[in-house]
């Protein structure tokens, strides 16, 4: 009978008293494990109602409280394997940051430090200063500062210069960003009414001149960043908005989205533009991401005239939006390698992903799959395969780069199966899915991890 069956289970104290139980309280919090033998017992209950002859073992209990208690120690916020062949993967935290950033926000972190002091007169300081020299100097820009994303650098200096006025801004550029950044919900929240100009495909600069009123607060251009028209397509340059704007006396912002601060062209990526490029069309405020493809930590960089970059900074909406002192020390550090290109491009994670070579691709592809397979054997058909990686974090549509990836394709498994395996690990896994195989592209693997990857694949064997 249920009843007789479900007086069969484990007291919660007979299940602490467990030596293995003891074993574990050494390293696991007694409420963790405390909670996680309540949950074990609770299933077993309900399992007993559905199924009154399942078994009861002790032992059973304890492992599956034991593992239960283990996960709930784990970080939820940790280390996982990029191999979707996605350099800035928003959702695997986007730029990997360089030694030097990490370095400096560990040391950042363990202590005190002169956030907002400066050491010379022992005044207060101002958080910023400490990266708005070195991006001046990147930049040429006569200043800058820093907020908290790129969408609150946009939302600063757009409620800055139009709250209750107009933002003129083409119908080509009234883009959706993703994770709910849309333009126009953004020029809305501002404060501010968007008059749109134009067409998808074409604009001109007629049409901007068209719709300045004694109403109009600023001129935006956005970087379409995520998508490509392509065909009848026409849009004033920045340098030509830059011109209307001081003619008519109204800001000209550019919202790069990206934001590099070299020519990617040296990397063989075409027709992004650079900070540069703006500051010298003469633009008045210029944005962009800290942890797009400058490869830093997340934040959002507003550059420009002296006049108008003071004015976002004391909007009041400034200190809501403000940077963190771990931020700024990632940010200031990857900043302080752009000095040296050369250097840059092989420090910062980001751009020595976009600029490894075939050649160093496919090392990386051998010996991951040389090692899966000394494993892995005749059970899954393991091969290197031509794939496209993509710069991602809505950067560079339509610029793929080859790579290579290694397949895994089995008989004894789906292609789901086993992408869940490599992803339920302490270290996850990331890959893709193409024809029922698993694909993972090494474009963003560094050799280490190759290590966990295939002593990861080894469970996979089991698991038919
Ligand atoms: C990515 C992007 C943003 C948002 O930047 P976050 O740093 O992600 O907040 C805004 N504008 C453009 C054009 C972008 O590409």
């Amino acid at each position: 009978m249920t009843h007789d069956k479900l007086r069969q289970i484990p007291s919660v104290d007979s299940v602490l008293a467990h030596p293995m139980i003891i074993a574990a309280s050494h390293n696991i919090a007694r409420p963790i494990l405390l909670r996680a033998i309540r949950h074990v017992l609770d299933e077993l209950r309900q399992a007993i109602h559905q199924n009154e002859s399942i078994a009861i073992e002790i032992d059973t209990v304890v492992a599956e409280a034991i593992a239960s208690a283990e996960q709930e120690m784990q970080s939820s916020l940790r280390k996982a394997i990029n191999a979707t062949g996605i350099i800035l993967h928003t959702g695997l935290g986007r730029a990997v940051l360089a030694d030097a950033a990490c370095e400096a926000i560990s040391s950042i972190a363990y202590g005190h430090s002169t956030l907002e002091v400066d050491v010379e007169s022992g005044r207060r300081g101002s958080r910023i200063g400490h990266v708005e020299d070195i991006l001046k100097n990147l930049t040429g820009a006569e200043a800058a500062t820093v907020v908290n994303n790129n969408a609150a650098a946009v939302l600063l200096a757009v409620n800055t210069f139009a709250e209750g006025k107009d933002v003129i801004i083409s119908r080509g550029q009234l883009v959706e960003i993703g994770g709910q950044f849309r333009v126009p919900d953004v020029i809305k929240s501002a404060g501010c009414r968007l008059v749109e100009v134009g067409t998808t495909n074409r604009t001109r600069i007629s049409d901007y001149e068209a719709a300045i009123t004694p109403d109009t607060g600023l001129i935006l251009r956005v970087h379409p960043s995520n998508f490509k028209i392509v065909g009848f397509t026409e849009e004033p340059t920045i340098a030509e908005l830059a011109k209307l704007g001081k003619e008519a006396g109204i800001p000209v912002m550019d919202d790069l989205g990206s934001g590099a601060l070299i020519d990617l062209s040296l990397l063989g990526i075409k027709d992004e533009p650079t900070a540069q490029d703006s500051v010298r069309a003469n633009c008045d405020v210029i944005s962009f991401s800290g942890d797009k493809l400058l490869g830093a930590t997340q934040a959002g960089i507003l550059i420009g005239k002296t006049e108008f970059i003071e004015k976002c900074r004391k909007n009041p909406l400034a200190r809501a939006l403000r940077v963190d002192k771990l931020t700024l020390a990632g940010l200031e550090a990857t900043i302080r390698l752009y000095y040296d290109q050369e250097n840059a491009i092989k420090a910062i994670p980001t751009l020595r992903y976009i600029s490894r070579s075939l050649s160093q691709i496919e090392k990386l592809a051998d010996e991951l799959s040389e090692k899966l397979r000394s494993i892995l054997g005749i059970l899954v058909d393991i091969r290197i395969e031509n794939v496209m990686s993509q710069v991602g974090g809505g950067s560079l549509p339509g610029q793929n780069l080859e790579s290579k990836a290694v397949t895994l394709r089995s008989d004894h498994f789906s292609a789901e199966d086993s992408i869940n395996w490599f992803r339920k690990h302490k270290v996850p896994i990331f890959g893709r899915i193409e024809n029922d195989r698993l694909i993972f592209d090494v474009r963003t693997l560094e050799s280490e991890e190759i290590d966990i990857i295939v002593d990861r694949a080894r469970g996979l064997v089991d698991m038919e």
